[in-house]
């Protein structure tokens, strides 16, 4: 959403019948020129009300504990000390835009318990654990943090024409190559190549 002092970028999803996550993200210089740092969280809900009254639909914004900040990048090269063990957000984050933090906890913890029945010794059941779920884990958040530079660039992304915006937004963590996303959306990838070479031709 693009207002008279900068770019403002939505990420909203069900999470039951009635309520949906929302979560408001903008560039540095928006959130400077709006003031944010000195607004309350009620003024600065007020205002992504207004900016997202089309999105809202009318509804009004519920606040939980919805403060400004960065987001927290964590990452540890060693999984475990003696005995003590990290998974989920302890362990790595996963930027929101990709939507798989939960999900890679739940499976840490899965992939922990499983390491730990293969093993009789603790420290062993530890090692395996890191052995194996560490490539698994570094290539999402990987395509996280690919994902998040894309945000980072967001109001530039916003001057792009309609299917260079798409292509770029679906294209975004890196994970979807062009043969991939022509078998899983061959209409689109067929608009998208036409409109290249419209562009080119000109
Ligand atoms: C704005 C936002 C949107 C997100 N959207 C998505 C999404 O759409 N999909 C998705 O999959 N993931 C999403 N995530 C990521 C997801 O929330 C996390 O990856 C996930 O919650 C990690 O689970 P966790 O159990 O590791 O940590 P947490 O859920 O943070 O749980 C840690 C718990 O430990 C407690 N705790 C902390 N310190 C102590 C202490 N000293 N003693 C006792 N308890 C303590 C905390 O209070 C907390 O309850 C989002 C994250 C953010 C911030």
């Amino acid at each position: 959403m693009k207002t008279d002092r900068g770019s403002f970028n939505a990420h909203h999803y069900r999470y039951s019948p009635s309520m949906s996550t929302f979560l408001v993200e903008c560039d540095a210089a928006t959130w400077q020129a709006y003031g944010f740092e000195h607004k309350t969280i009620e003024e600065s809900q007020a205002i992504c009300e207004e900016i997202f009254a089309d999105a809202l639909d009318g509804h009004p914004l519920v606040s939980n504990k919805s403060v400004w900040r960065n987001f927290p990048w964590i990452w540890n090269e060693n999984w475990s000390h003696g005995n003590r063990v990290l998974i989920g957000d302890a362990l790595h984050t996963a930027h929101f835009s990709i939507g798989s933090g939960t999900r890679l906890a739940i499976e840490d913890a899965i992939a922990l318990t499983k390491a730990l029945e293969a093993e009789t010794e603790i420290s062993a059941g530890l090692a395996r654990y890191q052995a194996e779920r560490k490539p698994i884990v570094q290539k999402l958040v990987t395509a996280a943090r690919t994902s998040a530079d894309w945000y980072e660039r967001f109001p530039e992304h916003m001057k792009l024409d309609l299917m260079d915006f798409a292509y770029s937004y679906i294209t975004r963590s890196g994970r979807i190559a062009d043969a991939r996303l022509r078998a899983m959306s061959p209409e689109f990838m067929a608009r998208y190549e036409a409109s290249k070479k419209i562009g080119s031709q000109a």
